[in-house]
């Protein structure tokens, strides 16, 4: 297929704007177009070279070069072509001008002892995807040398449309949706197979491979078409909505609740030991997860599936879920290994879309889940996530409670009935999420009292690494829990926490202290400790302000550091329940009014 009927189509493009003429005109160009590359016409049409989830190169060549390039291609000093350049302002119109009116023609050109067949599209591609590959010593001048010798060849709207593909600046305003409407027209008989094809786009989140096979193989193929691995699929998306009670109903009276991780979304594809993961933009995460891609080899029992999942930070030593920023550490680390080490993850995962050579994406939630469950060998970094089944608002709300206190960002709540499909690239009321907007952010630390202490995991085994906290009511003499503070310790102060805590270790509760969680051992309240977090938050588990806001639960603090012990302070002079009320109001009332957002009943 010559590129020339791109350039004479980008050519016509340019000059309408009615999206019913640019669909004619790309349903024309579509029909003209060999099936062997259509494909790569799709791609040229999007401005880029192959879908972003290949995670390849962009072209990324600078102005000097482009400008190098064509100054060899078409024999034109570099200073003529800046001139003209500071003129129009266009280098592919430079081009294309410069090229037109025959600047730079050899005597050899002129009598066609140098004219060669024309440019072909695979041609052109090829040669730009060794320009966007190209890489190290020597890479320039391959880069400089492949486009002088495209645009040599090409004529002046093909050099005018090669520049302005280069410089991302192809201008011709053509979405998915145009694209998908195209080639409905084209291949599938009329706009009727529209949806067909936008299925298809949902399951394979690339237009060039649906484009291919609807082409080649015809429409029926794609009514078929199943999700393939390496291909990520277009996620389905959650409602949102504040009321528990309409959240049950809407779902059906009945739901799969699951905990809402706060981290980061990632659709996992795996092929024997093939496997890619992909972010909830559908962009390439695997490298920065090379933990999370061992995980999956060892512990999922699958040839070939996709699943998704949320990975969430961890903290190392108490294996508690750390908040979202904790995983942007992984991102801004050069050495990933480091950063494996230093910020270890875990994945909750929540879905399966396709399971060797199955789509599973029609299936009901309830028979995806249990696939799910399944291929997961027992380990402890990949988990299905924490849920339940109910059909009970006040277990759901309860449910919220314990989420939140646990470090989630609220519940995702599912539909379970025949048609809980996986919607791709959707977004409905079969999965309607209930955030915590019962949160409030914490400006200044407090003082808690160490009332009880539990033994830590992992590194920590043995030691008692996990403080109960209490806010002190001098009213009532009480003290009510607030927290478990298990992070912000340094090595040497928790040797000695073993010391200090089992001097002050009691057989049983002091009567003063209003618990609801039973710590591995009781301490006499005696110690202060400054502790921050990073929001007031509610949780079922702490006495704090227990009926005060809500029926079920009390106030706590979200993500809790030890800052340093204060000695100078005396039990009774610690923070005390009506403080930390006052706080969580103050912040939740700035957030009303800035956000206008309603807090669930
Ligand atoms: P959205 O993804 O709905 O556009 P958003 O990007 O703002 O919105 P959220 O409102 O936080 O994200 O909620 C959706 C996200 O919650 C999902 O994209 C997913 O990453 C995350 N999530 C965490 N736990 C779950 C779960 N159990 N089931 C589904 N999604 C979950």
């Amino acid at each position: 297929m010559e590129f020339k009927l791109i350039a004479e189509y980008f050519d016509k493009l340019e000059r309408i704007s009615s999206r019913i003429q640019i669909t004619s005109l790309l349903t024309d160009l579509f029909k003209k177009s060999d099936k062997d590359v259509i494909d790569k016409v799709i791609y040229i049409i999007q401005g880029k070279l192959w879908p972003d989830f290949y995670g390849y190169p962009e072209i990324g060549l600078g102005e000097k070069l482009m400008i190098k390039a064509l100054s060899i291609g078409i024999n034109v000093k570099e200073d003529t072509i800046e001139a003209e350049l500071k003129k129009v302002g266009d280098l592919g119109e430079v081009a294309y001008r410069l090229k037109k009116s025959g600047s730079g023609t050899t005597i050899l050109t002129f009598l066609g002892a140098s004219s060669s067949s024309p440019l072909t599209v695979e041609e052109v591609y090829n040669s730009l995807s060794k320009i966007a590959l190209a890489e190290g010593e020597g890479s320039r001048d391959v880069k400089i040398r492949s486009l002088a010798g495209l645009l040599k060849k090409a004529d002046p709207l093909e050099a005018k449309y090669i520049i302005r593909f280069i410089d991302g600046r192809l201008r011709v305003g053509i979405g998915d949706a145009t694209i998908m409407d195209a080639l409905a027209n084209a291949y599938g008989g009329g706009p009727h197979a529209r949806p067909i094809i936008e299925r298809a786009y949902n399951l394979r989140a690339d237009l060039g491979n649906i484009a291919k096979v609807v082409a080649s193989e015809g429409i029926e193929a794609l009514k078929n078409l199943k999700p393939e691995v390496g291909i990520p699929i277009r996620p389905m998306l959650a409602e949102r909505l504040n009321d528990p009670v309409e959240i049950l109903s809407k779902v059906g009276g009945q739901a799969l609740v699951d905990y809402k991780y706060d981290g980061e979304r990632a659709q996992i594809h795996k092929k024997g030991n093939e496997i890619y993961i992909f972010s909830r933009r559908l962009e390439n995460i695997t490298k920065q997860y090379p933990d999370v891609r061992d995980y999956v080899k060892d512990y999922i029992d699958a040839d070939e599936v996709i699943i998704e999942g949320e990975i969430v930070a961890i903290d190392k030593e108490s294996g508690d879920i750390l908040p979202f920023q904790e995983l942007m550490h992984r991102k801004r680390k050069n050495d990933i290994h480091e950063a494996v080490e230093e910020y270890p993850v875990n994945v909750y995962l929540f879905d399966l879309m396709y399971y060797n050579g199955e789509d599973y994406t029609l299936k009901p939630l309830p028979e995806r889940r249990k696939k799910l469950e399944e291929i997961i060998k027992p380990n402890d970094k990949l988990h299905v996530a924490h849920h339940i089944f109910t059909d009970d608002v006040e277990k759901l709300k309860e449910y919220f409670y314990q989420a939140i206190s646990e470090g989630a960002e609220g519940i995702m709540v599912k539909a379970v009935g025949k048609d809980s499909i996986y919607q791709a690239g959707a977004r409905g009321f079969l999965w309607i999420k209930l955030k915590r907007d019962y949160q409030s952010e914490m400006a200044d630390s407090v003082d808690l009292v160490v009332v009880g202490a539990f033994y830590g995991r992992g590194k920590r085994g043995g030691k008692l690494s996990s403080l109960l906290m209490a806010a002190y009511d001098p009213e009532t003499d009480t003290f009510y829990t607030v927290c478990k503070v298990a992070s912000g310790f340094s090595d040497a102060e928790l040797d000695e926490l073993q010391k200090k805590l089992m001097e002050i270790k009691m057989d049983s509760k002091d009567p003063r202290v209003e618990s609801e969680m039973e710590p591995d051992i009781w301490v006499q309240p005696k110690y202060v400790a400054e502790v921050i977090g990073a929001e007031i938050t509610l949780s079922p588990q702490h006495t704090c302000c227990k009926g005060q806001v809500s029926k079920e639960a009390g106030l706590s603090i979200r993500f809790p550091r030890f800052i340093r012990w204060r000695d100078d302070k005396s039990v009774e002079e610690a923070t005390t329940p009506q403080e930390i009320l006052e706080m969580y109001k103050l912040k939740l009332k700035k957030k009303e009014d800035s956000s206008g957002e309603t807090q669930p009943s």
